[in-house]
């Protein structure tokens, strides 16, 4: 069994920054988790989704690390995400803004090389204005929506975009696209629904090329592949699906310190609302992260640490800085001040924690704060 190693780099680390938790990130198995999409989607491409700084992995270190293994088309959801990304990456990366156009960002975009996704009538007139004023060419992607009420063209609005796209004149049209609801599901009709949808629509764009897949979409085969996938969470490790195991290597590891042990005696109330009280003599360690570091407090009573493969359960509710969990099964002073204990790793997946605090895995990587010491592999 995998053990929690604690090297005297990651103590020191720990010291020097005075954190108390420690977020390592593995670009290598990044990397490795890109080309495995990569091969699954050949001939197709993979783009990456670096929305909400790459997932709270940091675009800026993400976003290259992918360039290097040859990934060319970046997405996020919001303009000044694009604009802080387009000037970290060659001139041959494309960046698309999921969310699209928003008035008044037209030439700030155009001018940026930014490529808008167009999800309205609207958005898709003011960006052939803005071309014809700029007297460019400008890129876009065209978005339909269908299942999701959210973000695209309402397919029953798209009528007059195959007359208007037909001479579309000086806004170039690199790809269509949409997006699955339920790609998590593979089982799920709602794709099959939606690849119908797809198809209909590509037969009434027949020059263009389509982009469909996120991570889950990818594992639902070929004919949801079109030309260019935007997987996100399978990249930072994420299972791109809720059944049938994650094929996808981990790529955040989280270890927090140990800022206090102790022994309570049956009856000893622990934590905010005496929310959890001791059935028996039991031994503490307080750890150094809450919910103020991304740690649900919906994991208050239910979640777990590791210790070298020991499962130390979470007892009472979890503070803003600090959990505490029951050490009792570990030979007593195994735990010290400043041991590391496991969050996130070989003994404990993101999908372990999303699902003992009710959420999805996204959200658990999304808001891992930002006072953990954080090292790039
Ligand atoms: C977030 C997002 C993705 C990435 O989804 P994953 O499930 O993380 O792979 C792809 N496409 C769109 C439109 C998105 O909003």
């Amino acid at each position: 069994m995998a053990r929690v190693i604690v090297t005297p780099e990651k103590q020191a680390a720990l010291s020097s920054e005075g954190a108390s938790g420690y977020l390592t990130i593995n670009l290598a198995a990044l990397a490795r988790n890109y080309a495995k999409l990569s091969s699954i989607l050949a001939p197709a491409r993979a783009g990456a989704v670096v929305k909400a700084d790459a997932y709270g992995l940091s675009a800026e270190r993400v976003a290259p690390a992918l360039y290097r293994v040859g990934c060319r088309q970046f997405f996020v959801a919001q303009f000044a995400e694009a604009a802080r990304l387009r000037a970290l990456l060659s001139v041959d990366a494309q960046v698309f803004v999921l969310n699209g156009l928003q008035p008044g960002n037209e030439g700030p975009c155009a001018e940026g090389g930014i490529i808008p996704v167009l999800n309205s009538l609207e958005q898709w007139r003011s960006w052939r204005a803005t071309a014809k004023r700029l007297k460019r060419t400008l890129p876009a992607v065209l978005q339909f929506d269908k299942g999701m009420s959210r973000l695209g063209v309402p397919l029953e609005e798209r009528g007059p975009l195959s007359v208007e796209t037909a001479g579309q004149g000086n806004v170039e049209i690199l790809f269509i696209m949409s997006h699955l609801a339920s790609a998590d599901e593979l089982d799920s009709d709602q794709n099959d629904d939606q690849l119908a949808q797809m198809k209909r629509i590509a037969e009434e764009f027949p020059r263009l090329d389509i982009c469909f897949a996120n991570s889950g979409g990818i594992l639902l085969g070929k004919s949801y592949h079109g030309v260019l996938a935007r997987p996100g969470i399978a990249l930072y490790g994420g299972a791109p699906t809720t059944k049938g195991g994650n094929p996808m290597e981990a790529v955040v590891r989280l270890d927090v310190a140990v800022v206090q042990t102790r022994t309570v005696p049956a009856g000893a109330k622990v934590g905010y609302s005496g929310a959890h009280i001791a059935v028996s003599e039991t031994r503490l360690a307080t750890i150094a992260a809450g919910y103020a570091d991304g740690l649900p407090r919906s994991l208050s009573g239910r979640g777990a640490v590791h210790y070298r493969g020991t499962r130390l359960p979470i007892v009472g509710r979890v503070s803003m800085d600090s959990i505490t969990v029951d050490i009792t099964a570990l030979p007593e002073g195994t735990l010290k001040l400043g041991s590391l204990v496991e969050v996130l790793g070989p003994h404990q997946t993101l999908e372990d924690v999303a699902r003992d605090a009710g959420t999805i895995a996204y959200e658990i990587l999304t808001n891992l704060g930002d006072r953990y010491h954080r090292e790039y592999r």
